[in-house]
Formats: structure tokens, C-alpha cells, sequence
């Protein structure tokens, strides 16, 4: 079962009130569409109605989750905190001994008296019921689970607020719960049985967490944090973020390298060298020794063309692995092959890894050799350059990396590639989308050319709408005509 975040449409407050014996329905909900989506960029104003010295550490307990969440993952800032007077805009939180809810969905609650309420005692409102096993009633239990009560609702109704519905609404989902609130609007992402808006998830409202369609939905409608892209995979546990530069002067023979954060482990990337003018074209896109960078080359070629090389790094973090252990389940092999003009090599990861990137570096010292593939075979990564017009006899590194196929405390992954060849032309582009299960990791193609040569300038991720994840692959002829084809790839990777 799939699952994800949604939007309502249909103002409908209270026409399903949740019941005390529908505790983990931690509220109810309402309307939303797209004009009740709040502006960006936009501090949304927070009071409360009721605060008291006494409850003064559950009121930073409840700053502080939806902090760490929905404001940490993308462009919303809450912000005042304070006391409502009788015109305070933005939400206002009534701290009750009652069932936790917001009255309207998203900006419409901007104002409204009352408009969120939040527990704090537990008393009347218990959060639990004897039909419903598990850790729903941990809020009267200890002291503890009281926090998490207070800290995983509030991130719950703060998902209402920003316009988000209860993801088991959906029609496209499965779950035995009853709808609460009403349903229609459109779906930001997939169906999603983590998000913390579903009355489904496994844990409940997920143990206080946005799931990776959570974050990728509040991403997608409130804008990315620091300009990052990122995405999950359906479990949310998979997280790709790529990281891009641009050389900072045009010139001749350009190199890059593209550092990550140190959270990451770098498993693709790609490069951009120029398509227009005399073009220039790639001649390495490969990983350093401790994955955590990638490193693209570009040449003109005979004729001068100072041109402008973009890189791209494609990073990996495994949800409940640090750095070190993620980068102990990763294969990173090469091979390097003989000099020829027309040099080619595969490296092979070992059976009990999918292969899931590679790339290329082009050994050249003369006149120049340019690759005309990057791209997996079955377990193997393979590479191919060659010189043109002036003999260069090269060798070529290829450079394969795999993942461990079972990762204990993670689970089964699973890899697609999808494969998609493009027209026969001189300048032959294909793109390929991922399917939005997976998150995408790489992707790579192989000019098929017959005749003077055909090369490829760009290999490109694109993952900047999430709900479109792609790899784009073109080449061209140079100087000398030669219609070509490619056969491109994408790689995508999910936790089964
Ligand atoms: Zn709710």
C-alpha cells in the first residue's frame, strides 16, 4: 500500500466529529483548496489564547517539535508565540482538556478564535480506547509519553493548519480507519501510509516524524529549505539530495568538483558542458575515493569554445544509518582499460550489491578523447570515449558503485532503471523520467553511432519537482556530421 498528503476541499467542520473511542484521530478537519494555502514567502503569526506560567515548558515543547519539522523542511516560519489579544491574526491555540482539533484547514484559520486546540492534561480527553491496542494511550501512561503526546499532536495540527487533510481520506487509499473530516481537493504527492496526517501509519501519526512524502508535500507547497533538493523514496527512508556548481569563468578545458555535505554519501552525478557555439564535451563524470564528491571534466575540441561547466553531485543518507554505516553497505569499484582510440571499460559490483551509479574518467593527453557512454549493464557499470578527428590513443576509468541489497535495520532495497532511446539526429536528446515510487540516483547513455562520432555534453539529474524526477542525457556530432541515437537510463532506488 502506498500512500500520501492531499488537500482538502470541502468545508465540512465537525460533519464527522471524532469520537473519544477515535482517539488516535487526533482531530478533525476541514477545508482547503489552494487559495487557503498560506502566501510565501510568509511568517505565519502563532498566539495563544489561554497561556499560563504553569504550562509555559508544553508550550515550548510545542514550538520547539513543530520546529524540528515543518518549518526545518521547508520556507514556513511561525512566529510571535505570545498571548492573543482580541485582533491577533495567524493561529490561535486554545489549550484545552479536550479532543485535539483545528476548525478550519490552512489560511482560513488565520484569526479564528479558538481556532486550534491543544491538550495538555489528558484528563477528560485520554487519547486512548479500549478497543485500540498499541501506544495510543500513552498520554495518561508516564511522563514521557505524555510529552510525545503533546509534541506529536501539535506537529499533527500544525499539518492541518498548513492546509493539509487526513491522508486516509483519500480514495486511493487503503485503511480501515473511517474518514474524519471532509475530503476532495487534489493530492500533492502519492498515497502515504507514514504521513504523520494519517490515522493509518504503522506508528502512530508516525512517532511525532514527517515522512519523506510529508516533507517532499510541505517542500513542494511552501517552498524547499536552503535552496536544496531533495527527495524519498515511498518509505521515506531513502533521502537523495543533489548538489550542483557552475565554473565560475568560461574556458577551454574545464574541471569541477562537487563537494556534499558531510552527512552524505555520494553515489552519482553529472555534468553539463555546452551544446552551442563549436560545443565543448564531456571527458570525466566519476566519484572520488571517499564518495564524497563528484568530479566532471569538459574540453573544447579542435576548434576553441571557452564555455561554462556545470556539475552535479547525486548524495545519499539512509534513514537510521550514520555516514560511516551507510558508506560500509557501498561497493565502489574501477577498472581502467588498455589505450586505444577508442578505449572502453565495465566495473562490476559483486551480486549481493544493486549497482545504482557510476562514471567515467578519460585518461587523455594529447589532442583529446571524449566519452560517448556512461551507462549500467545488469551488475556492471560501463564506459566508452573516443579521439576524433586528431588520433589520441586513451585509456578510460569506469567506475562502478553498488548498495547492499538487504540492509539490516532498513530493509530489502529495490533499483529500476528505466531505459528510453531518443530520435536519430546530429544533436540526439533523450530525458527519462523516474516513477515516483523511487528516488532517483543516476542515470547515464550510450551514443549508438556508426561513422566519424557522435559524443555526449550532458548528463544531468534533475530532481527540482519531485513529482518529476528525471535524467537528462544528450550528445552531439562535432565538426563533422554524423547522425547518432542514444540509449539512455535512469536509476531509481526505494526501500521495498
Ligand atoms: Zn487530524
Amino acid at each position: 500500500m502506498k500512500s500520501k498528503l492531499f488537500i482538502i476541499a470541502i468545508f465540512c467542520a465537525f460533519c464527522l466529529p471524532e469520537t473519544q473511542a477515535q482517539v488516535r484521530q487526533v482531530q478533525s478537519a476541514l477545508t482547503a483548496s489552494g487559495a487557503d494555502l498560506w502566501n510565501i514567502p510568509q511568517n505565519i503569526n502563532v498566539c495563544w489564547e489561554n497561556p499560563t506560567s504553569a504550562n509555559s515548558a508544553d508550550r515550548t515543547r510545542v514550538r520547539q517539535a513543530v520546529a524540528r519539522t515543518w518549518e526545518a523542511e521547508s520556507q514556513v516560519r511561525f512566529t510571535g508565540w505570545g498571548t492573543c489579544t482580541s485582533w491577533s491574526r495567524g493561529i490561535r491555540i486554545l489549550i484545552a482538556d479536550e479532543h485535539p482539533r483545528v476548525k478550519k484547514l490552512g489560511r482560513p484559520l488565520g484569526g479564528f478564535h479558538d481556532g486550534m486546540v491543544l491538550n495538555f492534561d489528558f484528563n477528560d480527553w485520554r487519547g486512548c480506547a479500549d478497543h485500540i491496542p498499541d501506544n495510543r494511550c500513552r498520554c495518561k501512561q508516564s511522563t514521557t509519553g505524555r510529552n510525545q503526546c503533546i509534541e506529536w499532536i501539535a506537529i499533527h495540527e500544525f499539518g492541518h493548519a498548513l492546509g493539509f487533510a487526513h491522508e486516509q481520506n483519500r480514495s486511493d487509499c487503503a485503511c480501515d480507519d473511517a474518514p474524519a473530516g471532509s475530503s476532495a481537493g487534489w493530492f500533492v504527492t502519492p498515497c502515504d501510509i507514514n504521513s504523520t496526517m494519517n490515522y493509518c501509519s504503522p506508528t502512530w501519526i508516525n512517532g511525532g516524524n514527517l515522512s519523506g512524502y510529508d516533507i517532499m508535500g510541505v517542500r513542494y507547497l511552501y517552498g524547499q529549505p536552503n535552496q536544496k533538493y531533495s527527495v524519498f523514496d515511498e518509505s521515506g527512508k531513502i533521502e537523495v539530495a543533489v548538489f550542483s556548481r557552475a565554473s565560475t569563468t568560461r574556458s577551454q578545458h574545464s574541471n569541477l568538483t562537487i563537494a556534499v555535505p558531510n552527512d552524505y554519501v555520494v553515489i552519482g552525478g553529472g555534468g553539463v558542458a555546452a551544446r552551442t557555439g563549436s560545443g565543448a564535451l564531456l571527458t570525466a563524470s566519476y566519484p572520488n575515493s571517499d564518495l564524497s564528491s563528484w568530479i566532471v571534466s569538459s574540453k573544447d575540441h579542435v576548434r576553441s569554445s571557452p564555455h561554462v561547466l556545470s556539475g552535479y553531485a547525486i548524495a545519499l543518507k539512509v534513514k537510521g544509518l550514520t555516514r560511516r554505516q551507510l558508506k560500509q553497505q557501498i561497493s565502489f569499484v574501477q577498472n581502467t582499460s588498455a589505450r586505444a582510440s577508442h578505449p572502453s571499460a565495465s566495473a562490476s559490483v559483486s551480486s549481493s550489491y544493486h549497482l545504482i551509479g557510476g562514471g567515467f574518467k578519460v585518461n587523455w593527453q594529447g589532442s583529446g578523447s571524449l566519452a560517448t557512454a556512461s551507462y549500467p549493464s545488469g551488475n556492471s557499470w560501463r564506459a566508452a570515449a573516443k579521439d576524433h578527428i586528431r588520433p589520441d590513443p586513451s585509456t578510460i576509468t569506469t567506475y562502478a558503485i553498488g548498495i547492499k541489497r538487504y540492509i539490516l535495520n532498513v530493509g530489502n532495497l529495490d533499483v529500476e532503471v528505466i531505459q528510453k532511446q531518443s530520435d536519430f539526429a546530429a544533436h540526439a536528446d533523450v530525458s527519462i523520467a523516474m516513477d515516483k515510487d523511487y528516488a532517483l540516483v543516476g542515470g547515464g547513455g550510450e551514443v549508438k553511432y556508426s561513422g566519424s562520432g557522435n559524443m555526449l555534453w550532458r548528463l544531468e539529474p534533475d530532481i527540482s519537482d519531485f513529482q518529476n524526477q528525471r535524467y537528462n542525457i544528450s550528445s552531439k556530432d562535432h565538426i563533422r556530421a554524423n547522425n547518432a541515437y542514444i540509449k539512455g537510463y535512469a536509476i531509481g532506488l526505494k526501500v521495498r
